[in-house]
């Protein structure tokens, strides 16, 4: 049976291009960066040059670029490392934040700070009237996600982040799911951090980078031989970093060809849900090319997930980032869905080598998955 992967908001396959960039940092011998002998410059080379392509790609400066294992750490990083010279007052999350913002930012308030959400619209949309008001009391970090994983819908960061600097706020974003979806600028963000990941954009696993302005003070989370310019000791994963920079490079030559071929691919899977009775969230507002996620009356999402894979697609129900996927969509939840209506979600993403023959066959058995399970709900009623 054919397998399509629809779920590249999860992950995404490397990409044979960055693989070849890789495979030496795997195949022969490598210095570790802080090396003084020749394999070691080699290894700096390499890593130095990564750093240039990651910041070519998000609109900053190498001197910005700090890497990290993963976008969680990097988050994490933001929010604990940049609360820790920030006085113990209020940190604003948005309600529909990756968890990797959210439980940090809880876990801060061990340490006196206070952790707020900000809420959103019923379209996915943080609430700008209502971030105001939150900024009246004392404020230390207001972080909000550039793209929502699930929606896929788009805040208005850099609105938000004059709000929160106006407020004497230091603004991070989460852009993990931006990068290589949309024109991405760290400058025109205005923000002081921002988050992006490499296996979200056909790079390895085991890179990512926190982009930091400069003049913010941060507190590293791992101490050790002071690599990354003391902010995140550890061997530098040349191999994974080398990946990451030939992929951002790869990303912002496809970008535009990315953005037309996926929305293309969402609209044709869009119009073919019209008839099934379903409802898709946040299409009233900006979103991400390539992501749709929807809900079917009286069938879970999960089930229908299940019933997918079993046909041979790889498509998510709620987050497929959290490791608790029975709980309803907490993004949903904030939107103001149903808990039932939210316990039905599927996301379905897109990605630059999916075709429209992959689309129409999908929305064929998608269809009669979906007739079936209606049929079996009904018998067992
Ligand atoms: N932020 C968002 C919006 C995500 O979708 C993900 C995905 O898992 C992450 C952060 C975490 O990134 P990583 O998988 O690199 O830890």
């Amino acid at each position: 049976m054919a397998s399509v992967y629809f779920d590249h908001n999860a992950t995404t396959a490397l990409d044979s291009n960055v693989l070849e960039a890789i495979l030496p940092w795997l195949r022969e011998q490598s210095g570790n960066p802080t090396s003084r002998h020749a394999y070691g410059r080699h290894s700096r080379d390499a890593v130095e040059h990564a750093r240039a392509q990651v910041a070519e790609a998000c609109g900053a400066y190498s001197s910005q670029v700090i890497f990290t294992s993963c976008g969680t750490e990097a988050n994490n990083f933001a929010v604990k490392g940049m609360l820790s010279h920030r006085p113990a007052a209020q940190v604003l999350t948005s309600a529909i934040e990756h968890p990797c913002i959210t439980r940090p930012a809880l876990a801060m308030q061990s340490q006196g700070y206070i952790s707020r959400q900000i809420a959103v619209d019923a379209n996915g949309k943080v609430t700008l009237e209502a971030l105001k008001s939150q900024l009246t009391a004392p404020t230390s970090l207001v972080s909000v996600m550039l793209a929502n994983n699930e929606t896929g819908v788009i805040q208005e960061i850099a609105e938000i982040a004059e709000m929160a600097r106006t407020a004497g706020a230091f603004m991070h974003t989460d852009a993990v799911q931006g990068l290589a979806k949309l024109p991405l600028n760290f400058t025109d963000l205005n923000v002081h951090a921002m988050t992006i990941s490499s296996h979200k954009i056909h790079g390895p696993q085991g890179a990512a980078a926190l982009i930091l302005d400069k003049r913010v003070d941060i507190q590293p989370l791992l101490h050790g031989g002071g690599q990354e310019k003391g902010l995140r000791s550890g061997t530098e994963n040349v191999a994974a970093i080398v990946g990451f920079g030939a992929a951002c490079e790869l990303a912002t030559a496809n970008q535009k060809h990315y953005a037309v071929h996926t929305q293309a691919l969402r609209d044709q899977f869009e119009q073919g849900l019209n008839t099934l009775k379903v409802r898709v969230f946040g299409s009233n507002v900006t979103r991400l090319p390539n992501t749709s996620f929807f809900s079917v009356d009286g069938i879970e999402g999960e089930t229908l997930v299940m019933a997918l894979d079993r046909q041979g697609y790889a498509v998510a129900s709620g987050s497929a980032c959290s490791s608790d996927s029975t709980e309803p969509s907490h993004v949903l939840l904030a939107m103001g869905v149903h808990a039932d209506v939210a316990r039905g979600a599927v996301r379905v993403s897109f990605g630059a080598n999916n075709t429209a023959a992959q689309v129409a066959d999908f929305l064929a058995i998608l269809r009669n998955e979906i007739l079936r399970l209606k049929q079996l709900t009904a018998i067992a009623a």
